[in-house]
């Protein structure tokens, strides 16, 4: 049962399940049976957790529930692109998108709903700030995928099972800026990488950020996950134009702090993430620019096509414009990927992840309208 007086076990990681497990008098390796209930059985209730005592589980009843955010829409793009729009209560809501891949199938995470950061080329920043998730928030994404995930697939067996696995990689790219959401986050990070619960490799999750720099700091410190920086531009007159927060942490600061992160990372390297904007970011200048900024920092660059909105007054750039831009920083060496844009008949690829919703009468309307032709709505539930 979900109230106000029970706790949410979604919101725990190891160290949290095994404090909660304490405050019951409880010993800690019941937390990690609880655990693997949770995240790799996908157990809603306490009923059939037949390894713990049924005074325990009579506890569990009374004082705790799990309960993922509800699905309020759930939509497959003709390429396989699979996105939710989740309910994070109050009116509102994020999304979550599946992409599945020959060899890999990433899911990209929410982790607040809306983004005070307010990038001039992202329709998440436009909708400004509303609230931080919490970790359940964070992590029933990836519980609910799962599920989801599975149940299509009629898959069997448990959610740790390396060769059964759906999701392989995580990236936290939704709607907005994780590490200005820190504390929420670490918890969510811990249990993907826990072996008790999701068990994904430390690379194969992916923090993305606008470059909060004590935050990268932090993450080095306490669990280093890959890294991609969202740079956008090469030098601080235009960044602090297009990433207003480079006018607090500008490029100096910003790759002073990645080159830190890989300290701690020793083997990894920095995905910089750089959106190609039509006559503003993607001229042969700025790709010189770009390999000087960016000559000390052991990193991949992955241009990513504008996926444009009509308020941001700004355009795509050209198709030839984009691979002249990578031709230039592959022959000075750089490593250099385009992305594929995904999704895009449900708008699920970058930047136009625009769930936050306040009316919630006009809800059910609006995630119907945003299933273009070609997409197909499986499920619209009420809220
Ligand atoms: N706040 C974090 C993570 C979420 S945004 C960050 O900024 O890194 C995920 C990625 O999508 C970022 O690289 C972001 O710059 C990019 N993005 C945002 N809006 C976009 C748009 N309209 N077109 C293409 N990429 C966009
Ligand atoms: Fe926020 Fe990232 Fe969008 Fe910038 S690009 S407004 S940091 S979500």
């Amino acid at each position: 049962m979900a109230n106000a007086e029970t706790v949410n076990l979604l919101d725990f990681d190891a160290a949290g399940l095994v404090a909660y497990c304490a405050s019951l008098n409880e010993k800690p390796f019941r937390a990690k049976q609880l655990q693997r209930w949770i995240h790799q059985f996908g157990a809603t209730g306490f009923d059939g957790m037949t390894d713990l005592a049924k005074s325990l589980r009579e506890k569990l009843q009374t004082r705790a529930h799990i309960v993922a955010p509800a699905i309020v829409s759930d939509h497959v793009s003709a390429d396989g692109t699979r996105k939710w729009l989740v309910d994070v209560g109050n009116g509102n809501a994020v999304e979550t998108v599946f992409i599945p891949e020959e060899t890999r199938g990433t899911l990209c995470v929410s982790s607040q709903a809306g983004c005070a950061v307010n990038c001039r080329f992202c329709s998440t920043g436009k909708q400004g700030f509303n609230r931080n998730l919490t970790t359940g928030e964070i992590i029933g994404q990836l519980w609910m995928a799962e599920h989801m995930l599975r149940r299509s697939l009629g898959a069997g067996g448990g959610r740790g099972d390396a060769d059964q696995r759906v999701i392989t990689n995580v990236v936290m790219m939704g709607m907005g800026e994780p590490l200005l959401n820190f504390d929420a986050l670490v918890p969510a990070l811990r249990l993907m990488l826990d072996d008790n619960a999701y068990g994904l490799s430390r690379r194969r999750v992916t923090v993305s950020t606008s470059g909060v720099v004590p935050m990268m700091d932090r993450l080095g410190a306490e669990v280093p996950v890959a890294l991609a920086v969202s740079l956008h531009a090469p030098n601080d007159a235009l960044r602090d134009d297009l990433v207003p927060l480079n006018r607090k942490y500008p490029l100096r600061e910003l790759m002073a702090a990645c080159q830190r992160y890989l300290k701690v990372a020793p083997r990894d390297f920095i995905t910089f993430e750089y959106c190609m904007l039509d006559g503003v970011n993607d001229t042969d200048a700025h790709a010189r620019e770009l390999i000087a900024l960016t000559r000390d920092v052991p990193c991949k660059l992955n241009l990513i096509p504008f996926n444009p909105f009509p308020e941001s007054g700004l355009l795509r750039s050209k198709n030839d414009r984009i691979k002249a831009f990578a031709q230039i920083l592959m022959d000075a060496g750089l490593v250099t990927t385009i992305r594929k844009t995904r999704g895009d008949d449900i708008d699920a690829a970058c930047g136009q992840l625009a769930g936050e919703v306040k009316d919630r009468t006009r809800l059910a309307q609006r995630t119907h309208r945003q299933a273009k032709d070609g997409a197909k709505v499986i499920e619209v539930r009420a809220v």
